[in-house]
């Protein structure tokens, strides 16, 4: 007995140990990855690999010697700040082949819009240290891969995974501002603001609100893996109070609904301008580029108009991109609520800044023929909780209360997101694949 705990003892010694040591190849690794960032840029060519943060996870559980980390692969985090031409000059990759890559980001315009936690992965062709392929990590459910294709070109792949999405109940009070409350009771600042852009039409958050006014939110969660992915969509929201109650529910066609199928949101207008414009191309996933002749997606409708034509939002919204891309040219990008997005591209010359509310039908911009462009027109293009649609075809809101087709079912869902507000229990909690309305 008492041998055996000697013997124990010794392995717990001989434990810590070897834990120890771990913990050192983890520090070494890490300083050396701060030493890598802060080293010339023209002594980066032969560097060791900066281990990404799973290699060195996995250093530390397993516990057979891990193999070397690949020379040709490299990680970069990105912070507050970055920037694509800065990024790719600290890895000694020229401009030319950042050109490429944003041509091939074209469509997608993913780059555009770097974030602290995305991360890129730049791997080299071993003998020539050419760029072969470069990764953007956005967060786990959504990849996208810039692959070389030949000399000149780059295309691009999405990895969307659609993960299991599982629904919660965040209720709370109010207790000073809404936004504050609802970060309190574990909403994001973002989820918070889409809330007030919801109700925005029937509460007036500054002045008809009162402490101890209730809200509750039905909010679905992505994760894979048994990991989050800290993407998230509100699926039911009752605000009430001594001189209101409102809800609202989202619906099968992406628009949120009251409970007696009321929209919340304004209509849309199904086109940025006024007049008709001939479309010189149209929306089509399988397009041949009219430049470079190869299959790449069209992601909008061409609408051929002279440069200097007025281009309107098409909803309420707020305007989340002012650009000037080589390839997109000038563009705007506006975020109308929580699940419709419009991009306007090539234009001449911007009339909002990023940031700005716009309303329906307000002038945002010129039309223009910037960027790469066979002549003056419009490109156009809707996205649909996050896929891109074809906006001449797409459901829009363009009505004031719910499709008659979805009327049953929303019916049925309003009274099972009620009953789970009023009894504080969540009636189901795991769902499989995009959160499809009529498992919800
Ligand atoms: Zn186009």
């Amino acid at each position: 007995m008492k041998n055996n705990w000697k013997t124990s003892l010794k392995d717990q010694r001989r434990r810590k140990r070897r834990n120890r040591i771990l913990l050192l190849c983890v520090a070494v690794l890490s300083l050396a990855s701060i030493v890598w960032s802060f080293i010339p840029k023209t002594a980066v060519t032969d560097m060791a690999v900066v281990p990404n943060v799973l290699e060195t996870e996995q250093l530390s559980v397993d516990k057979t010697q891990p193999p070397p980390p690949p020379d040709n692969i490299f990680v970069h985090n990105i912070s507050a700040g970055d920037n694509l031409s800065v990024i790719f000059d600290t890895m000694l990759i020229n401009q030319q082949t950042m050109l490429k890559i944003l041509a091939a980001d074209e469509q997608l315009l993913a780059l555009d819009v770097l974030r602290p936690g995305n991360r890129l992965i730049f791997t080299l062709d071993k003998e020539s240290r050419d760029l072969e392929s470069m990764e953007l990590f956005v967060h786990l459910g959504r990849q996208v891969i810039y692959q070389r294709i030949d000399a000149a070109h780059f295309e691009s792949r999405e990895i969307d995974i659609p993960g299991v999405w599982e629904q919660e109940l965040v209720e709370g009070e109010i207790n000073g501002s809404f936004i504050l409350s609802a970060i309190d009771a574990g909403l994001s600042e973002q989820e918070a603001a889409n809330i007030t852009d919801l109700f925005e039409s029937r509460i007036d958050f500054r002045r008809d609100l009162r402490a101890g006014d209730r809200f509750q939110v039905v909010r679905s969660l992505q994760a894979i893996g048994g990991m989050k992915t800290g993407q998230s969509k509100l699926i039911g929201i009752r605000m009430s109070g001594k001189n209101y109650d409102h809800d609202g529910f989202l619906c099968e066609d992406g628009n949120y609904y009251d409970h007696g199928g009321k929209s919340l949101a304004r209509a849309f207008r199904r086109y940025p301008f006024s007049g008709h414009y001939r479309i010189s191309s149209s929306f089509n996933p399988r397009r041949r580029h009219p430049i470079t002749k190869r299959i790449s997606p069209h992601n909008g409708t061409d609408f051929a108009m002279p440069t200097g034509t007025t281009i309107f939002s098409v909803g309420d919204g707020v305007v989340t991109r002012i650009k000037n891309h080589p390839y997109a040219g000038k563009y705007v990008e506006v975020k109308h609520g929580e699940n419709y997005k419009t991009r306007y591209l090539h234009l001449s010359k911007f009339l909002v800044k990023r940031g700005q509310k716009v309303k329906r039908g307000q002038r945002i911009a010129m039309s223009g023929n910037t960027g790469r462009s066979t002549g003056p027109h419009l490109h156009y293009e809707l996205h649909i909780k996050g896929r891109v649609v074809n906006p001449v075809k797409a459901k829009i809101p363009m009505a004031a209360s719910i499709p008659k087709e979805n009327r049953e079912a929303f019916r049925s869902r309003v009274a099972k997101f009620t009953a789970m507000m009023e009894t504080g229990e969540p009636t189901q909690l795991v769902h499989y694949g995009q959160p499809k309305m009529e498992s919800l």
